[in-house]
């Protein structure tokens, strides 16, 4: 990932009906610790009837002690990994959100980014809502209450509802004192898979986060559907009467986990299959190939597999060093990047190399890269990208706010070539990109301008 790393709003997961269902969801929270480092918190439901909430600013281990929750006797919790493209970054942005009402109480974890989140806050705000957050997250719980009728409290009927009324990628998870909902938006912006957990489910952003809790993982929820896991078993059914298939490519490209599958394909097998085709439509005459950790190294791997040219590891990442946008400036950014990848001279100098990585946003971290190898001696430096030129901001959860950001929205691929220095640049054209997921349809808004939604003033303002 070039310049400052790309961030996705969020991670969810959810245990029902299954003991120790809180200390399980912590354990998947670190399963999907990627989606999200800004915060956490988790939410169950108390013997009393009411769900309560802990949450705090941070990585999991750092909010919650390894004995949190070590004695708690519920069997229903959910839980949430926060990094905000929506929203500042104060506590009271981090999920789950939890709503009180004298019926019963309700928890709302949310993953992805409403489109209309202004036109829905100007209606509930006349309505007489109290945002308590600056989260587009909220809305739903305001807009279940607003639509639920009063002795039953919320329902898979007041839910499916209030989704209508919702536009834009969202994976929901919602708990009440008897039921879970898996809810994913009609376009399948953002994954979503239920598990099998003795007799009891799981739900989860990633697959990686079920297999982490042991979890026998059954499906993806599908784009549109509701499913609602209660005390006689699952019920699905679709809140939408039209749904599409449009994935964000960036999941299978950058954000998932390798051991993760999505709608029936791992993200590793995606992204060597990705590095296969590459090489088919831009190859070069080279001495080895080696990928940028992390995503690009499996991408390496198909690159060096179609090729017949080595796979090496030419650069090293240091594990242990904050990312690189905490840097407030240019400068600082470009010794951030130094301490995260160092390349190994003793294998790169005198070669001709294929570097794979998965994509360029402003492309520092690519000149960078480029300048550190010419520095250890390599003799031609030709950069593959994984994906292709990112020109467009995304108004679904990923922090591309504005084109001015993005260096391919103001150069060709020669000048971009040029000014990170590199002998040749190509990138994976977007055919390319849902051959390597055998997908008709995929959400490539950033790269080619076409919003799978209706575009809303807030988008327009971004
Ligand atoms: S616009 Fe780009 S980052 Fe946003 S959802 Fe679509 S593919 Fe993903």
């Amino acid at each position: 990932m070039d310049g400052k790393p790309l961030r996705e709003e969020c991670g969810v997961f959810g245990v029902f009906g299954a003991e120790k269902a809180a200390e399980k969801v912590l354990v998947g929270l670190s399963a999907l610790q990627h989606r999200g480092q800004e915060g956490c918190g988790v939410a169950t439901l108390e013997q009393s009837g009411r769900i309560t909430v802990r949450k705090g600013l941070g990585l999991v281990s750092h909010v919650f002690p390894t004995e949190a929750y070590r004695d708690h006797p519920g069997h229903f919790a959910i839980g949430h990994v926060r990094y905000g493209t929506s929203g500042g970054g104060e506590l009271d942005n981090v999920q789950p959100f939890v709503f009180h009402r004298d019926i019963h109480d309700f928890a709302v974890v949310h993953n992805g980014n409403i489109a209309n989140t202004e036109e829905l806050k100007i209606q509930l705000e006349r309505m007489g809502t109290l945002f308590r957050s600056s989260s587009d997250s909220e809305i739903l719980g305001h807009l279940a209450h607003h639509l639920s009728t009063g002795k039953e409290g919320l329902t898979a009927h007041s839910l499916k509802r209030a989704l209508n009324l919702i536009d834009g990628a969202f994976s929901f998870l919602v708990l009440t004192p008897d039921r879970l909902f898996a809810c994913r938006d009609k376009y399948g912006f953002r994954p979503l898979s239920i598990g099998r957990l003795g007799d009891g489910y799981a739900v989860g952003s990633e697959t990686c986060a079920l297999h982490a809790i042991g979890a026998r993982v059954l499906r993806d929820i599908q784009p549109g559907e509701v499913v609602e896991i209660g005390p006689e078993g699952i019920t699905s059914s679709f809140f939408a009467a039209e749904h599409r298939n449009t994935l964000c490519a960036m999941e299978y490209i950058y954000f998932a986990r390798p051991d993760s599958d999505i709608e029936g394909v791992n993200v590793h097998t995606y992204r060597v299959e990705s590095g296969k085709i590459l090489f088919r439509e831009s190859p070069v005459d080279a001495d080895m190939v080696f990928g940028v950790p992390d995503s690009g190294i499996s991408s390496a791997i198909g690159y060096s597999r179609a090729s017949d040219l080595p796979l090496e590891m030419g650069l090293i990442k240091n594990f242990y060093v904050g990312r690189t946008f905490i840097q407030p400036n240019q400068a600082l950014r470009m010794t951030g990047v130094r301490m995260k990848l160092t390349p190994v001279s003793s294998v790169v100098k005198g070669k001709r190399v294929v570097v794979i990585d998965d994509s360029i946003v402003r492309g520092t971290t690519s000149k960078q890269i480029v300048r550190m190898l010419r520095d250890a001696g390599a003799k031609e430096i030709h950069l593959r990208i994984t994906s292709a030129p990112l020109r467009h901001p995304c108004f679904y959860g990923v922090d591309i706010s504005t084109e001015a950001e993005l260096i391919s929205a103001r150069m060709d691929v020669d000048e971009v070539c040029r000014y990170i220095g590199a002998d040749s640049l190509a990138f994976l054209s977007e055919a390319g990109m849902l051959e390597a997921g055998r997908r008709t349809e995929l959400c490539m808004a950033c790269f080619n301008n076409r919003y799978p939604t209706a575009l809303y003033s807030h988008s327009g303002e971004q």
